[in-house]
């Protein structure tokens, strides 16, 4: 096990689930489907990644641990998490352990273990300025939502406020110029983590081709790029571009004039990592 965790990416998990399968070590291996396993089939309260819920199933699953055939006894239980007790649907009538299973003898074996508490979710109105230039869409490293990504320019919009007026405020070059227009594409919704936003999209029309890039280029994190958009690929860039950009693509249900100012929500959100 020592020499195992000495190897780069190597954890605890993965260090016990080698050391006993490959080796025949006598350590059990959990993950998060055993620790559910556990947590139900000793009704163990709390959140088993954590503190004293943590040390009762790890416990638990040592006292449980065959050790006369470890690799075995731990593949068992990981097959057991993924395939029978099931996080929402646990399939008890498939179970082996069924019979000493506490969580189940309690009624509600899906109680086992204590979801996370979950974080209030927070709204947030954003306004989005969709400009192009000789075929090119104006872009800036996002320092909102995900800094670093390529998004179009983005302000955020106090309530109450005129989404319109806050974004020609905010970028003045890009659409401040008395003869641009803001002309409403619709509003996009997106998620990251807790936060809820709405964008307000608006397209900007310049005065002219020619018209120079906007003045607001020094600004940390917000350089402007403008890219074509089958170089926007190899670009480092969220989904709320692609859903702003699916907007006015040809051929979308929001394309052409008649779909100005509809409301269209994205796919959902990918998960917050570390599930
Ligand atoms: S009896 Fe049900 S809740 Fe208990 S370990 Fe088996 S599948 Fe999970």
């Amino acid at each position: 096990m020592e020499e195992l965790r000495t190897l780069p990416g190597i954890g605890p998990y993965t260090a016990a689930a080698i050391a006993s399968i490959a080796f025949g070590v006598s350590v059990a291996a959990l993950d998060g489907n055993v620790a559910r396993v556990l947590s139900r089939l000793h009704a163990i309260p709390g959140d088993p990644r954590k503190g004293a819920s943590r040390a009762s199933v790890e416990a638990a699953a040592a006292a449980f641990l065959n050790r006369r055939l470890p690799g075995d006894h731990n593949q068992a239980l990981m097959e057991l998490g993924a395939l029978v007790c099931l996080p929402r649907s646990p399939r008890c009538e498939a179970c082996p352990l069924a019979r000493d299973c506490r969580a189940l003898a309690s009624g509600r074996p899906e109680a086992f273990p204590a979801s996370r508490p979950r974080k209030p979710t927070v709204s947030v109105r954003l306004a989005a300025g969709l400009a192009r230039r000789r075929g090119r869409v104006v872009l800036v490293e996002d320092a909102i939502l995900v800094p670093g990504h390529l998004v179009v320019p983005l302000v955020e919009v106090a309530t109450g406020a005129d989404a319109g007026k806050t974004l020609s405020a905010a970028w003045p070059g890009l659409a401040g110029r008395p003869a641009a227009r803001l002309t409403p594409a619709g509003t996009v919704r997106h998620a990251v983590l807790e936060r809820r936003y709405s964008i307000e999209v608006f397209e900007v029309t310049e005065e002219s081709a020619t018209s120079r890039v906007p003045r607001r280029r020094a600004t940390p994190g917000t350089g402007l790029r403008l890219l074509l958009h089958e170089e926007l690929a190899r670009e480092p860039r969220g989904g709320l571009l692609r859903k702003i950009l699916a907007l006015n693509a040809p051929g979308s249900d929001a394309a052409g004039s008649s779909r100005r100012g509809r409301s269209r929500r994205g796919p959902a959100p990918p998960k917050p990592p570390g599930g």
